[in-house]
This record gives structure tokens, C-alpha cells and sequence, in this order.
């Protein structure tokens, strides 16, 4: 018997995806099952066929071998008729990757012994915050549209007057023991009741309102407790507030994440926050006192006499705390000699007169750095 082509045995073209692969094996490993085809020896051939062609095709050294020798290539292992030197064993062992878990795991359950259990599945909000709300924390109330409990069945999926029964098939185990032959002798193996998905009760009368889910769409209003010190990206899980699980399953979680406002005064970086302040050139060279805003209050700063444009002032702790301790970060004022764009004959005068003055000629030190030299050294 001459064999057939790998991709034709899988029905897939030969540019297939290795995911498109897996995907064709595992629709073909269930259909030729031969638990699901109990002594039947045509579906036992297609089901070795099948896992031979899954077992070159998902190796990409073997993969590549077959497109260019065909067959011939594959010498050794897989080169013989019919079923080739591939045993049962070695298509069991295939299965963890196909399936997932034991063996069996694919065929409904979660490979979990015992009953499964309906979880409700993750949710995910953004929540807007000011840099204000960071510094302090905040509770945000929002409504959230997700999956509830059914409240015409209390969330039991069964019309009014009935209830789940125990399922006949597992008696409310959740599990059935399957007895395969195989070419090791008898194996018993645990899968998901196919009665009830491994739920271990059934409903006959399903209720009206969630057609027996035991969920319908709803909303629910949550309060989302955010810790001060959050930045743009971070996630905050709220426990058990996702969707509700189905018939009196396990809710999931609602995962929140965190959208930072930008700030019309402040930026920020990290903990640290920047603040601009333009002065006259007369301030810079007199000296004043400045208001600087900041997150809580105003804060009253000196600016000393001779003060250069680009000069970092720096107050601390007044910047935002750390998420994960008690540390918090400073304000950084940035100092900005402002120059008037328009003047006064008089103005001009004045100007004029100390235009020559000695003292007006700059003379930069070397501790008059450049903003950029500062912003460096901040870093640093
Ligand atoms: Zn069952
Ligand atoms: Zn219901």
C-alpha cells in the first residue's frame, strides 16, 4: 500500500501554519478516536494515519526533510507501512501538547479530577485618574456591563419548581473511567462526563430567562479602591468581580486598568513631578519669592538674587508616593527668566542707561550650567 501525502492525510494545503496543523490533527484525532470508534479498524488506521503525518509535520527539521525528499526522506522511524514503527504509545504521547494535560484532557474537561467547576471569565476596564487621585489613592464607582447571576433561577439554570438533578451517566462524579485496548494491554483513563461536561448534575427543565446557563447580561456597579502611586498601564485586579460563573459557578475577576490624565500644569517622571516657573529678568537679578502650585497646597519658594535662567529647584517630598512604600518623590521647579517682548520709550530709556553698565555683561561661570547640564545631572 504506496502512502498518501502527509498534507492530504491532515487536509491542509502546504503552506500550512504549524497552528493550522494542530488544529486539523486534533479535529482528525477526535473524529477517529477509537474510543469513539470501538473496534472499528478502518478508523484505528486513519487515526495512526493521522498521528504519523501530525508527528513529521509539527517537527520543523522533519517537516522540511519530508518537503524536499517526500517520503523517502523520512528514513528510519516513520519509514515503514501502515502504521509504521508508531505505536499507540507514541500517539498518546503526542497528546499533552495537542490537548493539553493528561491524556483525555481535550475531550471537554480541564483535566482536573473530580467535578468541574464553572468559572465566570476575566473582565477589563480602563479607569481614568488625575495626578491629584495619585497622590492621594481614590475610590472610582463604575458601572461595569457584564455577565449575573440569573435571578429568575438563582443563577441554578433550572425553570422555577424544578432543579438540577445527579447526572445518570457519572451518578454526580463528573468523571467516567474509559477502558481502551491498546497494543499495552488495557488502559483506564478518567474523562469528562459527556452527559454533563463534567458538572455532575443536569437540568431537564431549563429556565426561561438564561435558557439553563444560570447567567443573563447585566450590569453591576463596583467600586475599584485605587492605591495612591498608580502610573498609565498598571493593572489592578478586583477579586470576583468579573463575570459571573455559569449555574452557581465561581465569578471571575475584573481586571482594571489604570489611564493616567495628563496634568495642565505638571509631568511627570516616576515619582517626581516638573513644574515650569517664568521670572522677570529684574526678579532673577534682585531675588523675590515665588507661589508654586502644587498637588495639596501652595508652596512659598525663594528665588535668590542672581538666579540664572534653567536653574532646578527642588522641593521635597512633594511629589507623588510610591506605590510600594513611603517613599515619595519631589517637586522639580524648573526657573525661566522671562524676557518682555514689548517696551516703552520710558522702558527703553531705563534699559538703555544700564545697557553699558559693567554688571549686565555676561560673564557664565562654571556654575551656571546650561538647563540641559542640569537636566543631565538630574538623571545621573
Ligand atoms: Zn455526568
Ligand atoms: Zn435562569
Amino acid at each position: 500500500m504506496s502512502k498518501r501525502d502527509y498534507y492530504e492525510i491532515l487536509g491542509v494545503g502546504k503552506s500550512a501554519s504549524a497552528d493550522e496543523i494542530k488544529k486539523a490533527y486534533r479535529q482528525l484525532a477526535i473524529k477517529y478516536h477509537p474510543d469513539k470508534n470501538p473496534g472499528d479498524k478502518e478508523a484505528e488506521d486513519k487515526f495512526k494515519e493521522a498521528a504519523e503525518a501530525y508527528e513529521v509535520l509539527s517537527n520543523e527539521e522533519k517537516r522540511r526533510r519530508y518537503d524536499q525528499f517526500g517520503h523517502a526522506g523520512m528514513g528510519g522511524a516513520s519509514s515503514g507501512g501502515q502504521g509504521g514503527g508508531f505505536s499507540m504509545d507514541d500517539i498518546f504521547s503526542q497528546f499533552g501538547d495537542i490537548f493539553g494535560g493528561g491524556f483525555g484532557g481535550g475531550f471537554g474537561g480541564g483535566g482536573q479530577r473530580g467535578r468541574r467547576v464553572n468559572r465566570g471569565s476575566n473582565l477589563r476596564v480602563k479607569v481614568k485618574v488625575t495626578l491629584e487621585e495619585v497622590a492621594t489613592g481614590v475610590e472610582k464607582k463604575i458601572k461595569v456591563a457584564k455577565a449575573i447571576s440569573c435571578d429568575k433561577c438563582s443563577g441554578s439554570g433550572a425553570a422555577s419548581g424544578s432543579a438540577p438533578t445527579t447526572c445518570p451517566t457519572c451518578k454526580g462524579s463528573g468523571q467516567v473511567t474509559r477502558v481502551m485496548n491498546t497494543m499495552l494491554g488495557q488502559m483506564h483513563t478518567a474523562a469528562p462526563c459527556p452527559t454533563c461536561t463534567g458538572e455532575g448534575t443536569t437540568i431537564t427543565d431549563k429556565c426561561k430567562s438564561c435558557h439553563g446557563d444560570g447567567v443573563v447580561r447585566g450590569e453591576e456597579v463596583i467600586t475599584i479602591p485605587v492605591p495612591p502611586g498608580v502610573h498609565e498601564g498598571i493593572q489592578l485586579s478586583v477579586n470576583g468581580k468579573g463575570n459571573a460563573g455559569p449555574r452557581g459557578g465561581v465569578p471571575g475577576d475584573l481586571i482594571v486598568v489604570i489611564e493616567e490624565q495628563e496634568h495642565e500644569l505638571f509631568t511627570r517622571d516616576g515619582n517626581n513631578l516638573f513644574f515650569e516657573q517664568h521670572i522677570s529678568f529684574i526678579d532673577a537679578a534682585l531675588g523675590c519669592s515665588v507661589d508654586i502650585p502644587t498637588l495639596d497646597a501652595k508652596a512659598r519658594v525663594k528665588i535668590d538674587s542672581g538666579t540664572q535662567s534653567g536653574k532646578m529647584l527642588r522641593l521635597k517630598g512633594k511629589g507623588l508616593p510610591d506605590i510600594n512604600g513611603y517613599h515619595k518623590g519631589d517637586l522639580l521647579i524648573n526657573v525661566q527668566v522671562w524676557t518682555p517682548k514689548h517696551l516703552s520709550s520710558e522702558e527703553k530709556k531705563t534699559l538703555e542707561k544700564l545697557r553699558e553698565s559693567d554688571n549686565f555683561k555676561p560673564k557664565p561661570g562654571t556654575k551656571d550650567k546650561s538647563f540641559f547640564d542640569r537636566m543631565k545631572e538630574y538623571f545621573d
